[in-house]
């Protein structure tokens, strides 16, 4: 086939996550289902702006590594196969810190969760046709633990079904699509909305503090 593999689509996206600034100090990791036994994912410790193809791993779908050669997986690659193995449809999850994200999950802790409503940007996300539709962004607390984090994402799943993507408190932001494509769209309407989320915060405190 002509054109671009899988994995260079994914290295494209990673260097535009990069230079957007979204994947600072070698943080974030990327991944597409490359069958239904396995993934594809980035290998831990790589600073982004360098990402090439061979920063790209396999494994399986309980996130062990297929054919080691002394390369680490993302230490959050069970996040990953967690969503994958929920969501069958899921075929891309990408996860980014960029500062915006990182900010709101702090400021919106709290609250648990952001809605978003009435952003012609919505449009962007699977599924969603109309401005005025819904979408939720669940805030999580972060953990060390990946197998404490993953039950708690199991037992969301099981109570709310499909969602676009999580934030993670202090740490950054998940999103997944059918596609390289769709899951890189969402992940720019997510860093949009949260913008807009932050600056709608300041400029309500602002006003609070002027009355
Ligand atoms: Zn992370």
């Amino acid at each position: 086939m002509l054109g671009k593999t899988k994995r260079e689509h994914l290295v494209e996206a990673v260097k535009f996550f990069s230079s957007k600034g979204w994947t600072p100090a070698t943080s974030s990791n990327f991944s597409f289902r490359e069958t239904s036994k396995n993934i594809v994912i980035s290998r831990n410790g790589v600073d982004k702006s360098k990402f090439a193809v061979n920063d790209l791993v396999q494994v399986n779908n309980s996130g062990g590594l297929i054919k080691s050669q002394g390369e680490k997986s993302s230490p959050e690659t069970l996040i990953h196969t967690c969503v994958y193995n929920q969501f069958s449809d899921v075929n891309c999850v990408l996860h980014t810190h960029s500062p915006t994200s990182t900010t709101v999950s702090r400021l919106c802790k709290n609250k648990g969760e952001i809605s978003f409503s009435n952003y012609e940007i919505l449009k962007a996300f699977d599924g969603i046709r109309r401005h005025d539709e819904e979408v939720i962004l669940p805030i999580f607390p972060n953990s060390d633990d990946m197998s404490e984090f993953c039950s708690w994402l199991g037992d969301y799943f099981s109570k709310n079904g499909f969602i676009h993507g999580i934030l993670v408190e202090g740490h950054g932001l998940y999103t997944w699509s059918n596609s390289i494509d769709g899951a890189k769209r969402q992940v720019e309407a997510f860093e949009f909305l949260l913008e807009c989320e932050l600056l709608e915060t300041s400029v309500n405190r602002n006003r609070g503090s002027g009355d």
